[in-house]
């Protein structure tokens, strides 16, 4: 198993097979010598600054440090606002390196963030580590197997989001040192991406104030950024129901809340029709009783809502509407709705994904061994999708929706209201195989081991490498900063989450007491 990122390489010393022969020979002999003379005299276009963060991040000991850690929150696989020990082997680990951490913020117990340095510019990373609940699947291997049955997974690579922005702040951490750069890096961990619930109170609560610019990441397949605007905003609530009790078998007497949580999702169903085709809507039963012999007097649905950042309010108060309906029909009462978040789409700023995008290109896809080549194959073989096996270039800079009428929808991320307070854009690193899906046990096979610990690696190159640009280079930074100001002044942040919402902590808090014990035998196992 060959756990380098051999990436740098890749894009650095190899001729573009558009080249003629002797341009390649030529340039083949050239780096050959160079190499002779050392990583200085072969990579003249590099920044000293940034060749030290990808020489640091690509000794075998730091890729496998990294990847331990992504593989330790791939077995812990614990739920938004319960990452207790996720959240904390990260702090901890940027706490040795020397940054100073400050833990449980924003009202979030496993929310932290880790700054090194001090004064202008400050550059912040993101970093996630949630798990999704139901998608418990064995590591690496490609058919379906939970680890434990019913249990949460890493199903989206949020155990190698964190660990990579980790990595890439201390690599900077160590070019500060070396070279007296000013300025400051901090990691702000964010837990509970999968419920879209902690950024807009890491906002609140000033966390960002001071930023100048943000370097998202996002584990996926490919190695790319995008500007833009992309997915959608959505309001995710819960509804609940009032009822009366009765003996099932003499219910005139009872009010069923159940009742009204059908009528709701009837009514809902209906809308659908009626909707511009931008939004989404989903919902799962929470509560719907326990026996049909007792006619539930609490019953209680989980809705998200999703649309674009103009239509999301409407749409929202046209499914609140459903809600009052199914109460009025069923003769319960509506208690007052349960907001778990509200996030606005992505506005990604397009000189910070140019300048990333120069990046990702520098730092090149990572070379995959034989066998994992065999893995991701068979994986997509299982699930009846193209054999493409693992990538080989990096994705070109990409433009996502809703630009134009074509826009019909997508998922949400709570990045989208970091991008409205600062120049964010997110670089997706790879390490999962093409074929996988997302929120899908197939992609909890690949988020473990090898191809996990390369990906994140090559990610954590292309963050580190951006920020020391965005702290050595003042004119690139500048270029951000100008055009974020330009765009807010049109689109200034109001947030879509009530001001009175609190971090949902308890939302996940039953599960994890079910599947924390059985996932640690697992893993000893
Ligand atoms: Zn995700």
């Amino acid at each position: 198993m060959s756990l380098g990122s051999a990436g740098n390489k890749g894009g650095k010393f190899m001729p573009r097979k558009t080249g003629i022969k002797i341009a390649s020979v030529v340039f083949i002999v050239f780096s050959l010598t160079a190499l002779s003379f050392g990583q200085g005299a072969a990579k003249p276009k590099i920044a000293k600054e940034k060749q030290l963060v990808l020489d640091w991040l690509g000794q075998p000991q730091i890729v496998e440090t990294f990847g331990k850690i992504a593989d330790d929150i791939w077995r812990y696989a614990e739920l938004g606002l319960q990452e207790t020990n996720s959240s904390k082997l990260l702090a901890d680990t940027l706490e040795k390196a020397g940054f100073k951490v400050e833990r449980g913020l924003a009202g979030m117990p496993t929310c932290f963030v880790a700054t090194y340095g001090s004064g202008k510019p400050v550059i912040g990373l993101l970093g996630e580590f949630d798990a999704l609940p139901m998608l418990s699947q064995k590591a690496r291997l490609p058919k379906q197997e939970p680890l434990v049955e019913g249990a949460p997974g890493h199903g989206c690579g949020h155990n190698t989001m964190c660990a990579a922005a980790a990595a890439a702040a201390i690599s900077v951490k160590e070019a500060m040192d070396k070279y007296g750069i000013k300025g400051t890096i901090k990691v702000f961990g964010s837990p509970a991406e999968e419920i879209i619930a902690s950024r807009p109170y890491m906002i609140r609560a000033g966390l960002f104030n001071d930023v100048d610019a943000v370097i998202d990441n996002h584990s996926g397949s490919g190695f790319g950024t995008s500007y833009g605007r992309n997915g959608n905003a959505v309001f995710s609530v819960i509804f609940s129901f009032k009822g009366r009790t009765a003996h099932g078998a003499s219910a005139w007497s009872g009010r069923s809340a159940l009742d009204a949580v059908e009528i709701m999702n009837v009514a809902t169903n209906y809308l659908r029709e009626h909707l511009p085709l931008s939004y989404r809507m989903h919902y799962v039963v929470l509560e719907g009783g326990q026996a049909p012999n007792v006619v539930p007097d609490r019953a209680s649905v989980w809705y998200y809502v999703r649309n674009t950042d103009e239509l999301v309010e409407d749409t929202f108060e046209r499914v609140l509407n459903c809600a009052k309906a199914g109460a009025l029909a069923s003769g319960t009462e509506l208690l007052p709705v349960r907001f778990i978040a509200a996030v606005h789409q992505s506005h990604s700023n397009k000189a910070a994904a140019e300048l990333y995008q120069k990046n990702i290109e520098l730092v090149g896809m990572p070379v995959w061994t034989e066998e994992e080549q065999a893995f991701a194959k068979a994986l997509e073989k299982e699930l009846k999708t193209a054999e493409r096996g693992m990538p080989a270039k990096v994705d070109p800079l990409r433009i996502p929706g809703p630009g134009g009428d074509n826009f019909v929808g997508g998922g949400s991320s709570d990045v989208g209201d970091v991008t409205l307070i600062a120049p964010t854009a997110s670089i997706r690193f790879p390490g999962q195989v093409p074929g996988a899906v997302s929120h899908h046990w197939s992609s909890v096979a690949c988020n473990f081991g090898s191809t996990a610990w390369k990906g994140l690696n090559a990610g954590a190159k292309a963050i580190a490498a951006s920020a020391i640009d965005l702290m050595t280079r003042p004119e690139e930074l500048k270029n951000l900063r100008t055009e974020f100001e330009e765009y807010v002044k049109k689109n200034p942040y109001k947030p879509f989450l009530p001001a009175d919402a609190k971090p949902p902590l308890d939302i996940n808090e039953e599960l994890m007491k079910k599947f924390r014990p059985l996932l640690e035998k697992a893993s000893i196992d």
